[in-house]
C-alpha cells in the first residue's frame, strides 16, 4: 500500500463484508502494516540461506576430506620412502631425520602407526638412549646423567621401539637448548595408578609462560630463530606426544626462563592391566570405525590417569559416553550400508552397553565407592576388547568395496 508520502509499505488486509440479513450491505476492512514482520522474514530466509550455504560448505569440505585424507597421506608416506630409498641422491643425516619425522607424522595422522606393546625393561632403553646422547653433548659439554637406573627395575607395557624415540627426542631437546656446560638428569618414579613417570630435566633456556600452550603444536618453534632454523622443524614434540598416547600414557612439562624445563612422560607399568593399547588385530579394517575405536581407547586411558580427581574423571566419562553413543550412530548407518546381516542384534548390544555404562557411572557418581570406578572400568574395557574382537569383525566382508556408499551414509549423519 502507498503512504501518504508516496512511500510504499507491505501490509496485510483482512476483510468481512457487512451483512443485512443475508445481504451484504458493505465491508468492513483493517489494514495492518507489516513491515516490522516482513524484515523479520526477510532477516529469517537470509539466515536461512547463510546457514545452508554454510552448510553445504561444511559437507563439500568433509566430503573431499575424507576422500583426499588418504590420498595426499599416502603420497608423503610414498615420496617419503623414495627420497630415503634414492641411492644415487642419498639424504644428509639430518635431512632423514626430518623425513622420519614426517613419515611418522603421516602414519600416525593416517591411523596406520603399527605398535608391538611387550614387557620392556625400562632402565635398559634408559641407559641405551642415554648413551647415545652423551656425544650431543659433548661439544657444549652438556653433561647427561642417569638417575633412573640406580633405582630398582621397572618393567612396562610398551612399545620398546616407540620408546626409545619418545625419550630420545625429550633427551635431545634437553641438550639442544640447554646452556653451555649445563646438564640433563633423566629420572623415574612409580606412581601408584600403574605408571611410571620418566622425567627428563635440564639446565637451558627455559620456556616463557606465554608459550607453554603452543610446544606441542605441529610446526611450532618457540622464539624461533630463522637463524638457528636448522637446528629442528617443530614436529619432534607433535610426534612424541601423539606416540605417548597411542601407548596409553600422557606427557607433559614444567619449566622457567632460564632455569630450565622438565619433560616427562608416564607409560603403563606391564603390572598395568587397566589401559587398552590399540594393535594391529583390533583393526576392522573400516577406516570411520578404526578411528573411532582408538578415539575410545585413548578416551578410556584418559579415565586412568585421571583418577582419583573425581571432577575431572565425571567430565571425560561423560565425553567417553557422548562419544560412543556417536559412534554407535557411525556404525549403525555402516551396518545398514552395507547389508551386514546382523544389523538389529548388534544394535541391541550397543543399547545394552549404553544402558549399563549410564547405570554404572551414575552409581559411581552417587557412592564414589572405588569398587564401582572398578567395576565401571574393567566392564567398559573387557566389553570393548571383547566387542571389536568377536562382533565388529563380522563386519569387514560386507565392508569390502563399500567405501563410497559408507563415505555417503556418514556425511548424511553430520
Ligand atoms: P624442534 O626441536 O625441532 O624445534 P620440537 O617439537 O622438538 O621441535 O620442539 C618444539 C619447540 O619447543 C622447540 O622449538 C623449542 O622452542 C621448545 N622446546 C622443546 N624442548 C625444549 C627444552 N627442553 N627446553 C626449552 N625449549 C624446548
Amino acid at each position: 500500500m502507498q503512504r501518504r508520502d508516496g512511500s510504499l509499505f507491505p501490509a496485510l488486509v483482512c476483510s468481512a463484508p457487512i451483512l443485512e440479513g443475508d445481504k451484504p450491505i458493505g465491508m468492513r476492512s483493517a489494514i495492518v502494516d507489516i513491515s516490522d514482520r516482513k524484515a523479520a522474514e526477510l532477516q529469517l530466509i537470509e539466515a536461512k540461506e547463510e546457514a545452508e550455504t554454510a552448510n553445504q560448505a561444511k559437507s563439500d569440505f568433509l566430503a573431499s576430506m575424507s576422500h583426499e585424507l588418504r590420498t595426499p597421506l599416502n603420497a608423503v608416506l610414498g615420496f617419503a620412502q623414495i627420497l630415503q630409498l634414492d641411492r644415487q641422491n642419498p639424504l644428509t643425516t639430518t635431512q632423514n631425520e626430518y623425513v622420519d619425522g614426517i613419515l611418522d607424522l603421516a602414519k600416525i595422522e593416517a591411523d596406520q602407526m603399527v605398535l608391538s606393546p611387550e614387557d620392556v625393561n625400562a632402565c635398559e632403553i634408559v641407559a641405551d638412549c642415554i648413551a647415545l646422547s652423551i656425544p650431543l653433548g659433548e661439544p657444549r659439554g652438556v653433561q647427561v646423567i642417569d638417575n633412573l637406573c640406580r633405582g630398582p627395575d621397572v618393567v612396562l607395557r610398551t612399545d620398546r621401539l616407540r620408546f626409545r624415540q619418545v625419550l630420545l627426542n625429550l633427551l635431545s631437546n634437553a641438550v639442544k637448548y640447554n646452556e653451555a656446560g649445563g646438564s640433563v638428569t633423566v629420572s623415574g618414579e612409580v606412581k601408584d595408578n600403574g605408571f611410571v613417570r620418566i622425567s627428563v630435566t635440564d639446565t637451558g633456556v627455559g620456556i616463557a609462560d606465554e608459550d607453554f600452550g603452543s610446544v606441542f603444536q605441529m610446526f611450532h618453534r618457540v622464539g624461533a630463530d630463522p637463524m638457528k632454523a636448522s637446528e629442528g622443524t617443530g614436529i619432534g614434540l607433535t610426534v612424541t606426544k601423539l606416540l605417548v598416547e597411542k601407548l596409553a600414557g600422557r606427557i607433559g612439562f614444567d619449566s622457567a626462563v632460564g632455569v630450565g624445563s622438565t619433560f616427562w612422560f608416564e607409560l603403563p607399568l606391564a603390572s598395568n592391566a587397566e589401559v587398552l593399547i590399540w594393535t594391529e588385530d583390533l583393526r576392522v579394517a573400516i577406516d570411520a570405525i578404526d578411528r573411532d575405536h582408538q578415539v575410545i581407547f585413548s578416551l578410556f586411558n584418559r579415565v586412568t590417569h585421571h583418577f582419583p580427581d573425581e571432577r575431572e574423571l565425571d567430565g571425560i566419562i561423560g565425553e567417553l559416553i557422548d562419544y560412543t553413543r556417536a559412534h554407535f550412530k557411525r556404525e549403525e548407518a555402516i551396518m545398514e550400508t552395507c547389508g551386514y546381516p546382523d544389523t538389529e542384534k548388534h544394535r541391541g548390544a550397543h543399547q545394552l552397553l549404553t544402558e549399563r555404562v549410564v547405570a554404572l557411572s551414575d552409581t559411581w557418581r552417587r557412592n564414589r565407592d572405588l569398587e564401582d570406578f572398578y567395576v565401571l572400568k574393567s566392564f567398559l574395557r573387557d566389553w570393548w576388547v571383547g566387542h571389536i574382537l568377536h562382533v565388529d569383525s563380522t563386519m569387514t566382508d560386507y565392508a569390502k568395496g563399500r567405501e563410497t556408499d559408507i563415505r555417503a551414509a556418514l556425511e548424511s549423519l553430520i
